[in-house]
Parts: C-alpha cells; structure tokens; sequence
C-alpha cells in the first residue's frame, strides 16, 4: 500500500519513531506520566449518589491513580475542570467505522434496507482501495473520540482485499480510540469495479460459509496489529450474519475456528429470519442448544429475540448491543428496556455510520425515547433514572462487550478513559443531577477534553495531533474516487 506524503508525515506525527520509520503501527498510546484533573464535577458512575462536585482525579501511566479533593502532584500536567463535568469514556458496541467516510449518503433513512444494503456494503463497499480503507478508518476514530467515545467495537465488514482489510486494521489502531477491531468472516465478494454482477447470486454468494482467503488474512491482520500485550485495540472477528442460511453444524465450525484464532471477541449481526427451520440456523436459541455462546460473544441488533434467549445470553456471559437510531426505520424498536428487565448486559451503537449523527449523545437520548414505542418500553420508563440511561453507555456497556475491569466507570485502578465536558454553553441544563444535565442536553460541542489510556486525545474542543486540513484532503480525495469507482459496479 503506497501513502501519500501527507498521509506518511500525518501518520509519523502520531506514531512512535520507530513504529512510523519501521511503517508498522502500534496501538501502544504514549501518555503523559502524571495527569492532574483540578476541580471538576465527578459523575464517576460507580452509583446514582456518587457524584464528587470539585473534585481532583491523579492519573499516573494510564491509570486513575487518586480521586478526591485537593490532590497535589508535583511534575504532573494540570488540567483545570472547574465547571466542568468529568465523566467516563462512552462505549460503542456496534459501528461500521469504515461507513464515516461517506456519511452524507443517508441511504438508510430515505430507503429500504435491501436498498442500503445493496448500495453500500454491495457496491460502495467494492470501491474502496486501501488509502481510502485507511483514511475512513482514521477519520471514523477520531470522531468517535470528538464525540467523547474512547471505545467502539468496529465491525469491518468491507472485508473484499488482503491489502484493504490490513489498512482498515491500521487505520483504526493508529486514530488512539481503544477498543476491538472485528474482521468480517465472509464468503467472496467475486466480482469488483468494472464487473456486472447480479445481486441474487452475490447474496447467494454471501450465504456461504466463509472462504479460506479470509481465515488466512485473519490470521495474517491477527499477528500484524493485535499481538503483544497492554494494547489498546484488541482483535475480534464478525461471524457471518448466518441466521436463515447456514446450517448450526456450519455455524458451529465458524465460531470453532474464530475461537481457534484466540479472538478477544466474536460478534454478530442477528435477526430472526421466520420460517426458518431446522437444520438452518434459527437465532440464538440453536446458538445457545449447541453450547455455542460464551462471554466472549456479543451480537448486535436482536429486536426479535425472545426474553428467554436474552436469558440465554444474560447466563453465558454474552452481550448485546442494541443500536438505537439504526432500528427507527424499521418495524421493531431497539431493545434496551427489555434487556435491562431480563438482566441481560447491553450497549448502544451508531451502527450505520455511513448515514446517523456522530453525536453520541443523540444516540443515548435515542434510547430512552425509544422506550416509548412500546407498551411494554412506556411502562419501564416510569423506572429508569438518566443515570441508568448513561449507565448503558457507560458502566454497562463496558460490562456488555467485556471490558468491565478496564473502563465504565471513573475508579482508582481503572483506565484512564476520560471525557471533560463544558456545561457553560446557553442552552446546558441547570437543575438537575449530573447524570440528568448530560443525558438532557449535552451535545458533542460540550466535549472539551478526551483522555484514552490517560493520552490527551482532545482539549479545549480540538483532537490533538492532527494535521486536520491533511486529512479532510485525503478524505475527500478518497470520497471522490470511491464514488466514482462504484458507479463503475454494475449490480443488477
Ligand atoms: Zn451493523
């Protein structure tokens, strides 16, 4: 993959020397030693009380070493909070990173799904060259840190080229957000730019079992990207969306497999597909009857799951992550009221990159209102506080895609994955607890400050390090071809 000279001197800016000079990438954030947060408004999530209002937080190599009141550190960069609320970093557990590029298309709120579906990740998809896999995934890295979300499990499913599956690896771990970077597992695609190809046969295509080229360049992005200890992003696999074609014997080989590559993660697209009957895959109860799901699992969407397989789930230690402004368009709303009654751990994603708001904190709002769309959602709202709301982005969400021992919550020990946010903008609740100011009005504008691994990702309003005219220079460059190049894909 040949870079341009602004990409190689945007990217040696960011990196280690040697990681840069050696044109590897490391996921390895260098941090300041000692960080002093001076005088903010704690909402440490640890509980609904727990709010320290001017309150310090010492961290020392990445980690929240002191919370309380007056802490002195000699030597460490001090970064004033005052009217400031400092909160945990958000999760996502569900995003198509490599969608940030073209988001403007809006394909997903104008149309029909098979429309979206055959438009970007049939067509659009098959258009990108590895610069351009590299550019989107830096760019959608860094939004997600702009936004104030410091992890995010990115589902690749542009997964159609060696050379562009290793960038989208690359591109990720070298934007600074933390968290999992899934390989899609998939069967073709086998036809590319200048090809006419039918859309039935390339969904037959689709409905196979994954080829060995994706097993190999699995392996091969594994060992490139994710190997070594104290890492930032972690490596996971997206398992074919195999519910209503493949058969459990099938799907069964697939997880063994992916288990096989010593994955941090395995995760899914699942809906129900009616009608489907035995041996083909049903949803997660057949997961669940062939002993197939474990913590490591966490799918996405589920809106027709039963309370009983979310139960399933809930006793494997498995996750969900139910995306919000994703499921509007369709019949069946997202299902956050009813994973929080079976006790079942769950997460929001912005999913379909390509067409939502970055802004996560229109995603979170979107999950309590989205509770109202059922009777069964209207009822449990009388109950759930905006505590529990930012819970799930938060604590939960952590909890949801298995990293509750690293982030979530504001503790001494735990990384320091940090949003400051501003409240002096007009228009930023006054009354109200913490918790209820953010989760009514905060906005993206209000994040001031982002912290992953105690690296400063963000200040005063801005993404550090970033050559930022270099970037949008790249990625418009690479919108232009891409689009350019999918109209040269004939799909009938
Ligand atoms: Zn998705």
């Amino acid at each position: 993959m040949s870079l341009t000279r602004q990409q190689f001197l945007r990217l040696s800016a960011s990196l280690p020397v040697a990681a840069a000079a050696a044109g590897c990438a490391t996921s390895r954030t260098p941090s300041a030693s000692r960080i002093l947060i001076q005088n903010a408004d704690v909402l440490s999530m640890t509980a609904p009380e727990d709010e320290f209002i001017k309150t310090d937080v010492l961290i020392e190599n990445g980690r929240i070493a002191s919370i309380g009141k007056g802490l002195s550190a000699s030597g460490a960069q001090t970064i004033n909070g005052s009217g400031m609320i400092l909160m945990p970093g958000m999760v996502d557990g569900h995003r198509h990173v490599w969608q940030t590029l073209l988001n403007g298309l809006l394909p997903k709120m104008s149309q029909k799904y098979a429309e979206y579906d055959r438009r970007v990740n049939m067509v659009y998809a098959l258009a990108y060259e590895p610069e351009d896999m590299l550019v989107a995934q830096q760019l959608g890295g860094m939004t997600c840190i702009d936004s104030g979300v410091t992890s995010v499990v990115d589902q690749m499913h542009a997964a159609n080229g060696d050379a562009m599956e290793q960038a989208a690896a690359r591109g990720l771990v070298e934007s600074g957000v933390a968290g999992v970077f899934c390989y899609q597992m998939r069967n073709g695609p086998y036809y590319t730019v200048g090809d006419t190809y039918t859309r039935e046969q390339a969904l037959a295509d689709r409905n196979q079992p994954p080829d060995e080229r994706h097993w190999a360049n699995a392996e091969r992005i594994r060992d490139m990207y994710f190997s070594g200890k104290d890492r930032l992003v972690h490596f996971g696999i997206g398992l074919t969306g195999s519910v209503g074609s493949q058969t459990v014997d099938q799907a069964a080989e697939e997880f063994r497999r992916a288990r096989a590559l010593e994955v941090r993660m395995l995760t899914q697209h699942m809906n129900q597909r009616p009608g489907t009957k035995p041996p083909i895959l049903r949803g997660v109860a057949d997961l669940h009857e062939a002993g197939l799901l474990g913590p490591d699992y966490l799918i996405s969407h589920g809106v027709d799951m039963t309370d009983q397989e979310m139960g399933y789930l809930r006793d494997a230690g498995s996750g969900l992550c139910s995306t919000v402004m994703g499921e509007f368009p369709y019949e069946k709303p997202s299902v956050h009221g009813r994973a929080i009654e079976v006790g079942l751990d769950v997460s929001i994603g912005v999913d379909v990159s390509i067409a939502l708001t970055h802004d996560y904190f229109e995603h979170v709002r979107a999950a309590y209102w989205n509770l109202f769309r059922t009777e069964r959602g209207a009822a449990l709202s009388k109950t759930i506080e905006p505590f529990d709301v930012l819970d799930i982005a938060t604590r939960m969400g952590a909890r949801a895609i298995g990293f509750e021992d690293e982030i979530g919550t504001i503790e001494v020990g735990k990384r320091a994955d940090l949003v400051l946010l501003r409240t002096d903008r007009i228009g930023f609740s006054r009354l109200g607890s913490l918790a209820e100011r953010i989760v009514t009005s905060a906005n993206q504008s209000d994040v001031d400050t982002v912290l992953v691994n105690g690296a400063v990702k963000k200040r005063n309003g801005r993404i550090l390090g970033l050559d930022k005219a270099s970037l949008e220079a790249d990625a418009s460059q690479s919108r232009r071809n891409v689009i350019r190049r999918a109209a040269e894909i004939n799909l009938l």
